[in-house]
């Protein structure tokens, strides 16, 4: 596309969402602009209803909600390690047990809902994943993991995955793709506009979501310091297909390798798996509060 031809679109995007809805008799929903302006997809449900799992913790539903991922399970166990008496463990049962320590650990602040995208040892597609997040409204999602270095013993530590930038436009274009088949974008109907103006749509909103992740990894990564131990260069970003919801800021947390001894002893006991859900939710206390201050 030209510079100019861009130019024209930019200028002329507002008017032409303006023009299809009031072609199409809809009523305009203005924003308030500050950190309230969101924009929701209303997209088709793929193939069945989603089962959608309880959300714990406060009825109100403007309390904030997270959604917290326990990574792999069924018939996929993640990254399997062997400890030092020769037992075998799965990262799936790790990430299982880490979420679920989060999940009491957010409930006792009182003022976050909660809900876990699986309870016990079942396996659930990538996609459904961030989609159960996005259906349930969630204010964040982060899907807890656990690695392997393979044979190379020393390696060791979390660190926070984010979208990456290139992974991010792309995930919009396929999003925008999919609002065009469903013909709606933001609860406008768009039949008839390009791809190219969706796209942008998409991204206008996905941007903000991309910020706010980055905010939240970094405060998971200040909270954390001194108490968990950390790879170099912790704060990561990579094409993750959990992590593609276009409107739910999204962390994929890998909490350490079960290849490691120290991080295996962490991730394999309650008093250790205790000490990464400190971290987290006291990081998503501080996220939401920082951002109730700044709508407030
Ligand atoms: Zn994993």
């Amino acid at each position: 596309m030209s510079l100019r031809a861009f130019i024209l679109l930019m200028l002329g995007l507002p008017l032409v969402v303006l023009g299809s809805v009031a072609a199409l008799g809809q009523r305009i929903i203005l924003p308030e602009w500050g950190r309230d302006y969101v924009l929701r997809f209303a997209l088709e449900a793929p193939a069945g209803p989603l089962a959608l799992p309880g959300v714990a913790g406060p009825k109100d539903p403007s309390r904030p909600l997270v959604v917290i991922d326990a990574g792999h399970g069924g018939r996929d166990p993640g990254a399997v390690g062997t400890d030092e008496a020769g037992a075998r463990f799965a990262e799936k049962d790790i990430t299982l047990a880490i979420a679920k320590a989060l999940r009491a650990e957010l409930l006792k602040i009182g003022t976050i809902r909660v809900a876990l995208t699986r309870e016990d040892d079942r396996i659930l597609a990538l996609a459904d994943r961030p989609e159960m997040a996005r259906q349930l409204g969630a204010d964040l999602f982060i899907s807890i993991h656990a690695d392997s270095a393979g044979d190379a013993d020393g390696v060791g530590g979390a660190s926070v995955y984010t979208l990456s930038n290139e992974a991010s436009s792309e995930a919009a274009a396929r999003f925008a793709a999919r609002e065009n088949n469903a013909d709606r974008v933001n609860g406008l109907v768009v039949t008839g506009e390009s791809a190219v103006v969706s796209t942008i749509l998409v991204e206008l909103a996905q941007q903000r979501t991309q910020d706010d992740a980055a905010i939240f990894a970094s405060v998971v990564l200040r909270e954390g310091a001194g108490v968990l131990p950390f790879v170099t260069q912790p704060k990561r970003s990579a094409a993750l297909a959990v992590l593609r919801a276009p409107d739910v800021p999204s962390v994929l947390f890998e909490s350490g390798f079960v290849t490691n001894d120290a991080d295996r002893a962490r991730l394999t006991t309650p008093e250790g798996r205790q000490a990464y859900a400190a971290v987290l939710a006291r990081a998503i206390r501080i996220y939401f509060a920082r951002r109730a201050g700044e709508e407030g």
